[in-house]
Parts: structure tokens; sequence; C-alpha cells
């Protein structure tokens, strides 16, 4: 799983160098097509967009994936607690 995403996120990069232009069609599509991609690395469930949309939350984990340069970083060690206030 890692490794694919891995994969997905060179190629984002690599579109959005080509196109600056198509920065905001880049957010859209994370946050729809890669989102029914994207899973939780430690729990493998499916993650959703927070509500700032500048992370991916796993709820069963508690945990905050950050989208750093408009791509998801799905790593456990990376990823930040959520608030449980
Ligand atoms: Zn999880």
């Amino acid at each position: 799983m890692e490794s694919y995403v891995l994969y997905i996120s060179i190629l984002y990069v690599e579109y959005e160098l080509e196109s600056e232009s198509a920065h905001k069609e880049i957010k859209t599509m994370i946050s729809q097509e890669l989102l029914d991609i994207l899973a939780c690395p430690k729990c493998k469930e499916a993650v959703s967009l927070n509500t700032t949309k500048d992370g991916l939350v796993c709820e069963k984990c508690s945990l905050l994936y950050e989208i750093r340069d408009d791509i998801p970083v799905m790593l456990v060690d990376e990823a930040k607690p959520l608030d449980k206030n």
C-alpha cells in the first residue's frame, strides 16, 4: 500500500510541474478520486477529508494525515493524533 501511494504522489508532482494553472483541479482530484483509493496505512480503513481540507482523517485510529503541497502524507509515523475535546 505504501509504495502504491508513493507512486500516486509522484504522478501528482509531475502533473503539477507541467501545469501550474491546473492547481485547483489537482485539489479537486485529491478530494474526490484519491479519497476513494487512499486508506489508513495503520488499519486499512477509508480516510475522509477534514473540515479544513488540509488533512485526511482516520476516525478509527483518531489520526490526521496531513496534505502537504497537495499530496497526502499517508505514513503512520507522520500522522498526528486528533484532538478529542
Ligand atoms: Zn486507521
